[in-house]
């Protein structure tokens, strides 16, 4: 008997593959998406560990890189796409001092002018910086890189192109990028900035989700690639939770998907995409179904879709090198909690929306940020582990039943070789310790909490493929960015293998929630027919 046969197969259901489905169902493809676990939305998930009265936003937990075209193009909106945008930074302060960087320039002028008024003038000026590189280097997240080397006239002529696209840079905005691309974000932050906290608030961006300290080279444009989403009028959309927390995202793409006639599977894990004389024929189910396409599209983690379900033979040497030299580490940790009531903080007491519908920042300086990187680097799990938090349940009812709330604890670091196995009772006196730096804060803090979830990085890799526990499917270091993501020659969503695509976070774009990749492998498979 013969396999159903697809036009494409997108393998893995995270918010890329399922992007990946409804854009090229609603051109008419006939799509099987393929999900290994027995829910969509890969990192993009909502949970309820807790029981049905708390949604807890698993892993991701705002979103700001999508680009408007995904949404309008999978009418998200109609499938339940809802953002709450995401209020400032607030940074209570082991001093007993706090740091609020409101929206309103003014504001924040005044509240960055308590710990120094250099610090509050230059922030405009680091603002109109970030904004020009923004203008060079938000454009270039949605470009498809160049194959950088080829010599082939397409090739050539796609390096001219960008080349000339970029002809707006002078002298002075090729030095702000080389060095944004090649500074550790705490270099570029001492040069502008004089007060810790503003240089702690600021270095976070830095190093999120980075198997990288503030000090290292390279965390510039990390800081740089978090902040796409707020520069100017750029391409992308403002940061906001979304209603039913990262699930909710991924739920609205996957009744997109299907309502353009896309077939998603779950419980359905690929073991082998097939191959035959250098063109992929479809993909095989541990079970042992098969299904047939002429065009897969791979979004699952790179070093599973190179190194376990393609036969090695069929790749190029250097290729194969190349992904099994792509670092994916990070150290990671996310705590999410159920509370009883909202934290009450010391330094500024009572309930304030931009205070508990914002983004709670525990880093006290760069100095703080790098002691938690340099406790994983020697081994252990940091003594005093940096946070971004949020209760989006104060802006969202869905989550919550009144008077409850939902906490996200996006933290760092514990050694990336967690990965490797549970380091369950690590991660608990982690969790103690990032919960004790709360409760310094927010006395009573500690009590308020009904449940608790500590997912590190071998949950991160075993229950959510997450290979070494990156976050984004690979580190976004300057050797893995733009041209070299994942490997040299194919970071335009082709693969060695003609007909196989791929359009993971490991792809140029990716790297959050953005459906970027997504987007371009589309393009792509509409291109090559
Ligand atoms: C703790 C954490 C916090 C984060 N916070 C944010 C944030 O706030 N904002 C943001 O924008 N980004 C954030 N990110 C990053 C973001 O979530 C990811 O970059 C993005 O969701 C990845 O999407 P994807 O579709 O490329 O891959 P994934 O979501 O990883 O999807 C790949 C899918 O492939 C499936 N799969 C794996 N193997 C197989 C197989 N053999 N067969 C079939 N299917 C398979 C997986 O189960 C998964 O569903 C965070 C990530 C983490 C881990």
């Amino acid at each position: 008997m013969s396999s159903p046969r697809y036009d494409v197969i997108v393998v893995g259901g995270g918010h890329n593959g399922l992007v990946a489905a409804g854009l090229l169902a609603k051109r008419g493809r006939k799509v099987l998406v393929l999900e290994r676990r027995d829910t969509v939305g890969g990192a993009a998930v909502t949970e309820t560990p807790f029981g049905p009265d708390f949604k807890v936003t698993a892993l991701s937990y705002v979103v700001s890189l999508m680009p408007p075209t995904v949404m309008r193009e999978l009418e998200l909106e109609r499938h339940g796409y809802k953002i709450y945008p995401q209020h400032p930074y607030f940074a209570p302060r082991a001093d007993g001092r706090y740091l609020m960087m409101c929206d309103d320039k003014a504001r924040r002028a005044a509240e960055v002018a308590r710990f120094s008024t250099r610090d509050a003038e230059e922030l405009e000026r680091w603002d109109a910086w970030l904004g020009r590189l923004g203008a060079v280097l938000g454009p270039l997240l949605t470009r498809v890189p160049p194959r950088i080397g080829s010599k082939r006239p397409g090739d050539l002529w796609a390096t001219l192109s960008l080349a000339w696209k970029m002809r707006g840079l002078d002298e002075r905005g090729v030095g702000d990028v080389t060095r944004l691309m090649t500074m550790s974000v705490a270099d570029l932050l001492e040069e502008r900035f004089e007060s810790d906290a503003v240089r702690g608030v600021l270095g976070v961006s830095g190093v999120i989700g980075t198997w990288a300290g503030p000090r290292s080279p390279g965390t510039a444009y990390v800081m740089a690639h978090h902040k796409l989403g707020d520069i100017g009028d750029g391409p992308m959309g403002t940061w906001g939770f979304p209603e039913g927390g990262m699930g909710g995202v991924a739920a609205a793409m996957r009744a997109a998907a299907h309502s353009f006639g896309a077939e998603i599977r779950t419980g359905a894990e690929v073991a082998r995409i097939d191959v035959l004389d250098g063109r992929v024929r479809g993909v095989t189910l541990v079970g042992g179904d098969s299904y047939e396409a002429d065009v897969v599209v791979a979004t699952t983690h790179p070093k599973i879709t190179f190194l376990q379900h393609v036969e090695r033979s069929a790749l190029p040497d250097d290729f194969v090198t190349a992904i099994e030299r792509w670092k994916t580490r990070s150290g990671t940790v996310k705590v999410n909690l159920a509370l009883d009531r909202l934290p009450d903080f010391t330094c500024k007491p009572g309930f304030d929306p931009e205070v508990h519908g914002g983004t709670i920042v525990l880093a006290d300086s760069l100095d703080d940020l790098e002691g938690a990187f340099q406790d994983a680097v020697a081994g252990r799990p940091a003594t005093r582990p940096f946070a971004d938090i949020c209760i989006p349940s104060v802006l969202d009812p869905t989550l919550a039943p009144p008077g409850k709330h939902v906490m996200s604890m996006f933290t760092q670091w514990v050694p990336h070789g967690f990965a490797d196995a549970p380091h369950t009772d690590e991660l608990d006196a982690y969790a103690d310790r990032l919960i004790a730096r709360m409760e310094a804060l927010a006395p009573g803090f500690t009590s308020s909490i009904l449940h608790r979830q500590v997912i590190g990085p071998h949950e991160m890799e075993t229950r959510f493929h997450l290979v070494g526990g990156n976050i984004f499917h690979g580190e976004l270091s300057a050797s893995q960015l733009f041209h070299m993501r994942p490997a040299p020659g194919y970071a335009d969503f082709t693969t060695p293998v003609r007909g196989l695509y791929q359009a993971s976070s490991a792809t140029h774009g990716g790297g959050g929630v953005t459906g970027i990749p997504a987007l371009q492998v589309v393009k792509r498979i509409i291109k090559d027919g």
